[in-house]
């Protein structure tokens, strides 16, 4: 019998199909369909509406990358804030960070985690149930909306901006957001792959600069992302965080001691230069 297969839909003129060797669940949640399957190159992944969320093989880069850069940026991280990221991942390299003493995660979805911590648990690795952790079951800009916490660091960690996922590309997410952060914060936000999605980014970055002293945004290169590199946003009123230098990230990184497979000092200085097409995109 011919290998059951998954298409990706996310664009209208480009098809990623993957070869499922098994399906570990396949189902409607009450906010999206959720598939979890096998694909012999990537390992097990997550699609959601049909679109690819994570897989094994790769979801290091896109955690690693949105979770430390923003994190040794700003040196003295104690409060994050992650909007999304229900498989868990972004939420176990926040937690790597000892310097970090609270995490609060705010997920729409409680089929996401509950399904990853069965079928994906490579991703969260025990998060869920770290001390530090402080897991809300609740739409991302409601919570910014109303919520008096305030955070050093905010990752939005989210899907597409479309279905439950895209008012956390709108203005009044982003100026709410703003509100939730320590003077001097951070937020990084996935922004899609801009050579497919340039508007995403356009829009993301034109309203983080209204609101932001600095915004611009980095790149990191994921393969089931396809397309090129994806845009991680980036907003902040200290405009030094994104000049912080490479000695610096250095010291801060050793001084750690974390194990990393994407994510270097070095990696973290370049991922800011960007590519003529993609300043193009928000200059
Ligand atoms: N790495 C992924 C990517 O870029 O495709 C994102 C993965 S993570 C699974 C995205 C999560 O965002 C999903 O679990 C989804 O349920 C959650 N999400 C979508 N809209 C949301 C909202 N308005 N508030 C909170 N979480 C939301």
């Amino acid at each position: 019998m011919a290998d059951k297969k998954f298409q990706e839909t996310l664009y209208s003129g480009w098809r990623t199909e993957y070869t499922c060797a098994e399906v570990y669940f396949d189902s409607e949640t009450d906010h999206q369909r959720l598939i979890i399957f096998r694909n012999p190159d990537f390992g097990r992944m997550m699609m959601l509406d049909g679109i690819t969320q994570t897989t094994e093989a790769d979801e290091f880069i896109y955690h690693e990358m949105l979770a430390h850069v923003p994190i040794l940026a700003h040196g003295a991280a104690k409060r994050v804030l992650i909007i999304g990221g229900g498989d868990g991942g972004m939420l176990r390299e926040v937690l790597r960070h000892p310097g970090v003493e609270h995490c609060t995660m705010v997920e729409i979805d409680p089929g996401v985690v509950e399904l990853s911590k069965q079928y994906l648990p490579n991703h969260a690795q025990g998060a869920f149930d770290d001390p530090r952790t402080n897991l809300v079951f609740a739409d991302g800009a409601a919570f910014v909306k109303e919520t008096t916490d305030k955070f050093d660091v905010m990752i939005v960690d989210s899907t597409d901006p479309i279905g439950p996922g895209e008012v956390l590309f709108q203005d009044t997410f982003y100026a709410n957001a703003r509100k939730c952060l320590t003077p001097g914060g951070v937020l990084v936000t996935q922004n899609g792959v801009p050579f497919m999605q340039p508007d995403e980014l356009r829009n993301t970055v034109a309203h983080l600069r209204n609101l932001f002293a600095d915004a611009s945004c980095y790149l990191a290169t994921i393969p089931t992302y396809v397309g090129g590199p994806m845009a991680l946003g980036w907003a902040t009123d200290n405009p030094e965080l994104r000049n912080v230098s490479q000695s610096v990230l250095e010291e801060r990184f050793q001084a750690l001691g974390l194990k990393t497979r994407y994510y270097t000092p070095a990696v973290h200085k370049g991922a800011f230069a960007l590519p003529g097409y993609v300043s193009e995109i928000i200059d």
